[in-house]
């Protein structure tokens, strides 16, 4: 049994911390909105006032927060968590951030004695609440040692991906990817469409052929052939279009600093621009086959 400070508890963070709970660690936890502190507390946690509570509460402090700039001031503020936590502490962020920012906190929380991992997800909120996440995690082999067993209560696959910032690298090319596989199975399913192919017809044949994907045999953005899908429930999330829109900037930041040919990836980022612009940043992202669909319809240029 370990001690745990949490701040994040969101979508994300929420169902990550009662599984610590669960797994009989000791959790003291800090959301912004309180109720989300609040209900930490309801399922056996306990309910910290604020970061510098829970960065002093554990030998180990998680955080699951939305972005870059949130992390950096949870961590570098003066009542932050490098300021506070415990000599000895272990970090682990598990937000989506950008590579740089990682690298700076790990390295600020180094100069304090601190080991810091970053170690995004990847399995969304049904594999936060089933504890089946997959962590991708950056920093020393030491700590990655010592973080495993932890992580092991909130996911399934743990696997250190390098030194520090290299578990933020696979996020965004993971999602990189993930985005453009969306974008192409909508634009098949569309045509096919248009062509009067069944789309069942047409995922039975590609579900067995070269096309084969996650995007189409795991979350058909289609109604029908994959049943637990977001298209099937009017595209809640599951995963928000916003949130990867987000990680397509990230990804196309880090190409632009590295000079790495994303052109693809440009193009997804752009298409999610106007999705999200066009109201669908709460939908799933998969719901871009809905975008692509009222832009035939309208014969709106995209
Ligand atoms: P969320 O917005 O639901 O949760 C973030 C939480 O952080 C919120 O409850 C917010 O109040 C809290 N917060 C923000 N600033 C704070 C501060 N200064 N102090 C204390 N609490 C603060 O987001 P989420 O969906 O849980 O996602 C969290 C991270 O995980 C993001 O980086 C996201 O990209 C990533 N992620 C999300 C999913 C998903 O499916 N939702 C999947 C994989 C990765």
């Amino acid at each position: 049994m370990a001690t745990i400070g949490f701040i994040g508890l969101g979508n994300m963070g929420a169902p990550m911390a009662a599984n610590l709970v669960k797994a009989q660690h000791r959790v003291s936890g800090h959301d912004l909105v309180a109720s989300a502190t609040a209900a930490l507390a309801e399922k056996g946690g306990h309910g910290a006032a604020g970061i510098a509570e829970a960065a002093a509460a554990g030998e180990i402090v998680i955080t699951m927060l939305p972005a870059g700039p949130q992390v950096r001031q949870v961590y570098l503020g003066p009542d932050g968590i490098i300021a506070r936590a415990r000599p000895g502490a272990l970090l682990i962020d598990c937000s989506t951030i950008d590579v740089e920012t990682a690298r700076a906190v790990a390295a600020a929380a180094a100069e304090k004695g601190l080991e810091m991992l970053d170690a995004p997800v990847s399995g969304g909120v049904i594999g936060a609440e089933a504890a089946t996440l997959t962590f991708m995690v950056g920093g020393e082999a030491a700590a990655f040692a010592r973080a495993e067993p932890i992580l092991k209560a909130m996911g399934r696959t743990i696997v250190h991906a390098g030194p520090s910032g290299a578990g933020q690298t696979a996020k965004i090319c993971n999602n990189m990817i993930l985005a453009a596989s969306m974008i192409a199975v909508c634009e098949g399913f569309a045509l096919a469409e248009k062509l009067g192919l069944p789309a069942q017809t047409l995922f039975d044949i590609c579900s067995k052929s070269t096309s084969q994907c996650w995007a189409m045999t795991g979350y058909c953005p289609v109604p029908g052939p994959v049943p637990a899908a977001p298209s099937n429930r009017d595209y809640a999330p599951g995963f928000t279009a916003a949130n990867m829109l987000k990680d397509l900037r990230l990804a196309q930041q880090a190409a632009g600093a590295t000079g790495a040919a994303t052109p693809l990836g440009a193009a997804a980022a752009s298409l999610f621009q106007l999705y999200v612009d066009d109201g669908g940043g709460p939908r799933d992202f998969s719901g871009i086959m809905r975008f692509l669909n009222r832009a035939a319809a309208k014969k709106t240029e995209i």
